[in-house]
């Protein structure tokens, strides 16, 4: 079934990066990806937005935000929209990561509007999900997911379903060097498949692409990437290296 799904390898560079800085990165990054056996996608801060798509026009390199307001346009201050970002030419954007959360208290249910707004302007979305340590020991984490994906999901048809990745990103292993194993890692992602196909049906949680994410690394992404459920990655320490990033974008395939 794997074989049903393309795999996507995104790097989340979080709030890295000057424009000028982007640039270069970016560029060691359009050769890496030009036989991949993926889909090479790079999420950037919004200032670095232009100068990346300048650079990764015309190759296979994909560029997305961190992020995008729930309305289309209005008296938000600080805010960018998923309409702004389509106009420029982005592609994806990623919603609800663990690190909006919790410092700038996203919930499920601004996550949903974000969702919502991301695919009405015609954006793909990258959906994270994923529990904390705590929860994780309290042996909650296959319905903590399992809620976070169906609000998330809400009103979401299947036809966009089609423009929605989902990454599976444990808390306790972003940042922390401390990755979830290739079994743990398969085994919610497994959850949240089965979760979308009791919403949408088996074939189209077939052909939806989830990703691993959560210190994958040049090391150990080959054996995340080999589970049957895993199909990509989101990267974040990792895809600022292109040495890194390259290895990983070859585990992928
Ligand atoms: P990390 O971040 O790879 O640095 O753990 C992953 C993420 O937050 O998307």
């Amino acid at each position: 079934n794997k074989k049903l799904r393309k795999a996507v390898i995104a790097g989340n560079w979080k709030m890295n990066k000057t424009p000028e800085e982007a640039k270069k990165l970016v560029g060691a990054i359009l050769p890496l990806a030009k036989d991949a056996g993926c889909e090479v996608v790079v999420c950037v801060p919004y200032v670095d937005l232009f100068p990346v798509l300048e650079a990764a026009k015309g190759s296979s390199v994909g560029v997305g935000a961190q992020n995008c307001h729930w309305a289309p346009s209005g008296a938000f201050t600080g805010e960018v929209s998923a309409p702004m970002l389509a106009s420029m030419g982005v592609q994806y954007v990623i919603i609800g990561h663990s690190e909006r959360r919790t410092y700038f208290g996203e919930t499920d249910l601004t996550v949903n509007r974000r969702i919502r707004a991301a695919l009405d302007g015609g954006l793909s979305a990258i959906l994270c999900v994923g529990e904390s340590l705590e929860q994780r020991e309290q042996g909650i984490t296959s319905e903590l997911v399992a809620m976070q994906t169906k609000i998330a999901l809400g009103g979401v048809s299947a036809e966009e379903l089609k423009r929605i990745i989902i990454a599976y990103e444990p808390i306790w292993a972003i940042g922390t060097g401390k990755t979830a194993t290739a079994e743990q890692a398969n085994e919610v992602c497994a959850t949240i498949r089965a979760t979308v196909a009791s919403l949408y049906g088996s074939s189209a949680a077939d052909a939806l692409t989830i990703q691993y994410g959560g210190s994958m690394n040049a090391k150990n992404a080959a054996e995340l990437l080999a589970q049957p459920d895993v199909d990509g990655g989101l990267i974040g320490g990792a895809s600022l290296k292109p040495d890194d990033f390259a290895q990983i974008i070859k585990a992928a395939g």
